[in-house]
């Protein structure tokens, strides 16, 4: 395995030098190097769904927030404009495919799509097609890992953007502890009523979708509410409209983990 093999002339600014460039199969080069995530630095260890065996492969988590070019969710299956009309009785198997590139945080990824789902690899060469991406993000026949570092280099984050939406996530944290902590004992009503007004200020979506609390006791609505945010907060492999925010600010705190 040699590196002087390894194109560098095309590879993208915010890949690492070449000499940390890992090659997936090839342990006896890296016998201690973990794979990481290539969005949000996360060791295989911690990640969820890190798909190791490929090239600069990209989490679960960070594959959630993934759109097209015009920002929305990328297509998979059919596009849109083919898809077929709707028969009950005929069950359509669709094919295997979907959108390339898409984009995380500002980073250009390829997903491969396959048996009805994907997998999602960060470009390093700043690829046009997916044929492009699969000859170029390979060293004598193993995939490469090109942004296999804590906090990887070109990703649209910033402490400061992340900042305000981790003191929100934060807050989500802490309304959660607080109404698991009442339910466990006979709350007022005020409260309860207090905690529901804290989450309404911070994110009204939430509470507009949960049942009317004037129609239960006010150890009811405290479960209700730890129910409903612990859900938010465990990890959601999908990025809902109202919990998009919560998606973006577990990015946040990934890729600044310490
Ligand atoms: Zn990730």
């Amino acid at each position: 395995m040699s590196f002087e093999n390894l194109n560098t002339e095309r590879l993208v600014e915010s890949t690492v030098a070449p000499r940390d460039v890992v090659i997936a199969g090839d342990h006896s080069t890296e016998p201690d190097r973990e794979a990481r995530c290539a969005i949000c630095g996360t060791p295989q260890s911690d990640a969820i769904g890190l798909p190791v065996r490929y090239a600069n492969p990209v989490c679960k988590e960070c594959d959630a927030l993934a759109v097209n070019e015009e920002g929305s969710e990328p297509w998979e299956g059919y596009p849109p404009s083919e898809r077929p009309e709707t028969d009950d009785s005929v069950i359509h198997l669709e094919p295997d495919h979907g959108e390339n590139p898409v984009y995380i945080a500002g980073v250009k990824c390829w997903r491969r799509y396959r048996f009805g789902g994907w997998i999602t690899r960060r470009d390093a060469y700043d690829c046009s097609s997916l044929e492009e991406f699969r000859e170029y993000h390979r060293l004598d026949g193993h995939p490469i890992h090109a942004f296999n570092v804590a906090q990887p280099g070109g990703v649209e984050l910033t402490r400061e953007s992340c900042g305000s939406l981790q003191d929100r996530y934060q807050c989500l944290q802490s309304i959660y502890e607080d109404a698991q902590s009442v339910a466990d004992n006979s709350p007022s009503e005020s409260a309860v009523m207090d905690l529901w007004d804290q989450l309404e200020r911070l994110d009204s979506s939430i509470t507009a979708d949960l049942l009317d609390p004037d129609q239960f006791t006010p150890r009811e609505v405290a479960v209700m509410l730890a129910d409903e945010l612990q859900s938010l907060l465990q990890t959601r492999l999908t990025a809902s409209d109202s919990g998009a925010w919560i998606t973006r600010a577990k990015l946040c705190n990934r890729y600044f983990a310490e």
